[in-house]
């Protein structure tokens, strides 16, 4: 398997994935948004996994059509005569047995979308980092913002086990959460300003995604569009995860009792009056995105709305069953059929009988009996040998001395 084969494999494999994800939150639409979303973040491990499940999988050939050999001649394994080289020449059949032999040029084409492939995962991973980095030099210059006391019964209210750290961000800053071991909250300094109610809602929904793990699965979601940056269905994977996220954070505070339409009004005017801004934008949860808040405004107002969570074990055990799903997949490879017997000289075994000796058909006037038979054996010596250089491979048992 060349690194070519071993990426088209990935790609191809990566597309279904995330093809099956499209069409499982499609027929989960009318469900919680909790569970598509953990449908997107199990894809996004998937896709991730499938990578490094292909290396270390043992292969499982299928046979595929001539039309995807075609299309991809480099995915393919191709089943090896057992006869010689010298033989299928011999057997005049070297034309059909063997493809011929590609034109070597100075540069491989391939060599450009694979570098091209690369220099784009290398730079969402590095937007990646430089986030994470800002983030981290953030939380150490920062001090705690005073609404970290209103936080500790808000997170018992919600449902989160631990007291989360409150930090203070430039003024005008949209709210965020970020931090995988230790989550914390970012709240802009003029939150001190706003109505209490504001502030409890704006605290409940960053303890929701606390609770709900978000910034683990924000963390694999945007891995995996880092790593499939040129692949459209990695950008709807992304934007979905996004928007159903959001909406399973709504979900839980409206779970835990606001008024809808209160919150609603509250998330409108967080939405239009704060921003944030990358680099910290690219690794952290912002509370309100205005390309998504038409939607989430909608199902925030809809009373018919499941809003029902899934459990963290739960969802662990979902992604951890997506990826055991999709093992199989990632160690399939594409094989052709195998060519029909008649053309494929494989090793012969041949049993030569040589033909009846009579004395009628050897015997001469002179000669004795035994004269006769040592040139029967003779005649049939020197056919046997002779049939024995056209078998390819082959060997010859000669009966008559057995
Ligand atoms: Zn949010």
């Amino acid at each position: 398997m060349t690194a070519y084969s071993f990426l088209v494999g990935v790609a191809v494999k990566s597309s279904a994935v995330l093809a099956m994800a499209w069409l499982a939150a499609w027929l989960l639409r009318k469900r919680p948004a909790a569970l598509r979303h953990l449908v997107w973040t199990s894809a996004a491990a998937s896709v991730l996994a499938l990578p490094l499940l292909t290396l270390v999988l043992p292969a499982v050939r299928m046979p595929a059509s001539g039309a995807l050999l075609a299309l991809v001649p480099d995915i393919t394994f191709r089943t090896d005569s057992t006869a010689s080289a010298a033989a299928a020449v011999r057997f005049g059949l070297a034309a059909q047995q063997t493809r011929p032999a590609p034109a070597h040029s100075p540069i491989d084409w391939r060599l450009f979308p694979m570098l091209l492939w690369a220099a784009g995962a290398l730079l969402g991973v590095a937007q990646m980092v430089v986030g994470g980095r800002v983030i981290a030099g953030a939380r150490r210059r920062t001090h705690p913002h005073p609404a970290q006391v209103e936080s500790v019964a808000l997170a018992e209210a919600i449902g989160v086990g631990h007291a989360v750290d409150v930090l203070e961000a430039p003024a005008g800053s949209m709210p965020m959460t970020c931090g995988l071991l230790r989550p914390v909250i970012f709240l802009p300094a003029d939150a001190g300003d706003w109505d209490a109610e504001r502030r409890r809602v704006v605290l409940l929904h960053e303890l929701a995604h606390v609770r709900r793990g978000d910034a683990g699965a924000h963390i694999l979601t945007r891995l995996a569009l880092a790593l499939h940056w040129w692949n459209p269905l990695a950008w709807l994977a992304w934007r979905e995860s996004l928007k159903e996220r959001e909406r399973a954070a709504d979900d839980l505070v409206l779970l835990a009792g606001e008024r809808a339409s209160a919150y609603a009004g509250h998330l409108l005017e967080v939405a239009r009056a704060l921003q944030s801004k990358p680099p910290v934008a690219w690794a952290a949860l912002a509370m309100a995105r205005r390309s998504q808040l038409e939607g989430r405004l909608l199902s925030i107002l809809d009373p018919h709305v499941p809003r029902n969570s899934v459990a963290r074990v739960s969802a662990l055990a979902i992604a951890l069953l997506a990826i055991m799903t999709v093992a199989p997949f990632a160690a399939m490879r594409a094989q052709d059929q195998p060519a029909p017997q008649a053309t494929s000289p494989q090793d012969v075994e041949a049993t030569i009988q040589p033909p009846p000796i009579t004395r009628r058909s050897t015997w001469q006037p002179g000669n004795s009996p035994g004269t006769s038979s040592s040139t029967a054996r003779r005649s049939c010596s020197k056919r046997l040998s002779s049939f024995a250089k056209r078998v390819p491979g082959g060997r010859a048992r000669n009966m008559s001395r057995g």
